[in-house]
């Protein structure tokens, strides 16, 4: 067969999410997951996906045209990706903003010496938000740029919450502010602040005896995570946190407003509305991954962003096909 052959590396949400986007798209094909856990303690969302440990993806790598990296961005991604991308094209969603050029350089020295592609930082945020970033300013060179994150599960914003005595359970929703989107879109294009931006909304259940007043009085005056922010508290029942709140949706808003000549606003307005953050992610990841295959094979090597990866190489149909079907 000439399918495209992807392992799956770390097997939390986002390699789930892979597992499942993998099976839409019938030019790839999966080859395993590869873990640094015990291959038989990690249960798949499809019984028949094999589990391998990572170990053993040494002997693979005729085995595999790329890897989907799925671990976090914290600690696995700077140290799994460049180790790698020695061996295999691959791409991975690092959405540590401040350190893409830092981990780009580890990548492209490990891709180039290694004479494989691996494209970084796919995904929404980074990824498809930071095109739509890059389109406006390049096409509307006067303007303004703005990013409105949300209706959005915040994870670091929901653990701060729960490290709260007498919190139970909890989750915290990040929203894009109606107000500062009327504006944007009005073509105001104003200077806004972080509170202006975004509001935040805390869904909390107590232990029992604990004071809501004061629980709410800590988490809206937390600094840094809900000071700064508008934020309202919801005190809920364990039974309605699980009933819910179990679901990751997220998404946002990329808005480009500038001018051609005076007084002639343009606008450019780019949305995602999520409802499984990390099944979106997962189908970005898989349509990169067909792409850096593709660049392996004609030969590019190299660390890419999605800046670099044209986008008719995302799509399974024939460049002919799209220039008939899509332009
Ligand atoms: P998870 O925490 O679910 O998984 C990360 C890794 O942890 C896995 O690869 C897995 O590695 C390990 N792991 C998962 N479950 C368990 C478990 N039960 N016990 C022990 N280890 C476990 O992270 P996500 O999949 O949710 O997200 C990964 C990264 O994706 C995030 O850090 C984030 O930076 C990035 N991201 C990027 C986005 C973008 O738009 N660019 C959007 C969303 C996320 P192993 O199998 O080897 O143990």
């Amino acid at each position: 067969t000439d399918r495209i052959r992807v392992g799956i590396v770390g097997y939390g949400n986002l390699g789930r999410g892979v597992e499942t986007s993998i099976g839409l798209n019938p030019d790839l094909e999966l080859v395993g997951v590869f873990s640094r856990r015990d291959p038989l303690s990690v249960e798949t969302a499809r019984p028949e996906t094999p589990v391998f440990a990572l170990s053993e993806l040494d002997g693979l790598t005729d085995a595999i045209d790329v890897l989907i990296l799925c671990g976090g961005s914290r600690s696995d991604l700077p140290v799994q990706t460049p180790e790698l991308a020695a061996k295999f094209t691959l791409v991975d969603s690092f959405d540590t903003h401040a350190k893409i050029p830092e981990h780009f350089a580890a990548v492209d020295a490990a891709a180039s010496a290694g004479g494989t592609v691996a494209v970084i930082s796919t995904g929404w945020d980074p990824g498809l938000f930071s095109l739509n970033r890059l389109f406006g300013e390049a096409i509307l060179p006067q303007g303004n740029t703005y990013t409105f994150w949300g209706r959005g599960l915040s994870q670091g914003h929901s653990d701060a919450l729960r490290r709260i005595p007498g919190v139970a359970g909890a989750v915290q929703y990040t929203l894009p502010s109606e107000r500062a989107i009327e504006r944007v879109r009005a073509g105001e294009n104003p200077e806004l602040t972080t509170r202006e931006q975004h509001d935040r909304e805390c869904f909390v259940v107590l232990e029992e005896g604990a004071d809501p007043e004061a629980i709410r009085e800590t988490i809206v005056t937390m600094p840094d995570y809900f000071e700064p922010y508008n934020t309202t508290v919801h005190f809920i029942s364990a039974e309605e946190l699980a009933r819910d709140h179990a679901g990751m949706p997220h998404g946002g808003f990329v808005i480009r407003s500038g001018e051609s000549s005076p007084g002639v606003t343009q606008t450019i307005e780019y949305r995602l509305a999520l409802d499984s953050n990390p099944e979106f992610t997962s189908s970005v990841l898989v349509a990169y991954a067909r792409a850096a295959a593709r660049l392996a094979a004609s030969g590019t090597t190299g660390a890419l962003t999605p800046f670099d990866v044209a986008p008719g190489l995302l799509s399974p149909k024939p460049a002919e096909q799209l220039r008939a079907e899509l332009l």
